[in-house]
């Protein structure tokens, strides 16, 4: 399952970070919940609506070839 469907819009977020396990699994950060206590720091996930909600920026260089 990808990013997207499996955390929402989380999956989406400039302010999400993910760290994958040893065993495999992949865990979610908000970034946000560091400077304001209304965001979880593991949002339950997936995440439908959220105020703080930022699009990731799209990566430089575009695709080779
Ligand atoms: S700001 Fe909202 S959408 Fe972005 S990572 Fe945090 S909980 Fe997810």
């Amino acid at each position: 399952m990808n990013d997207a469907r499996r955390f929402g819009l989380c999956g989406g977020c400039a302010h999400a970070q993910t760290l994958d396990s040893k065993t495999g699994s992949r865990f979610l950060f908000c970034l946000r919940a560091r400077q304001d206590p209304r965001y979880a720091k593991y949002p339950p996930v997936p995440v439908f609506a959220c105020p703080g909600f930022e699009p990731r920026p799209a990566r430089e260089g575009g695709t080779a070839g």
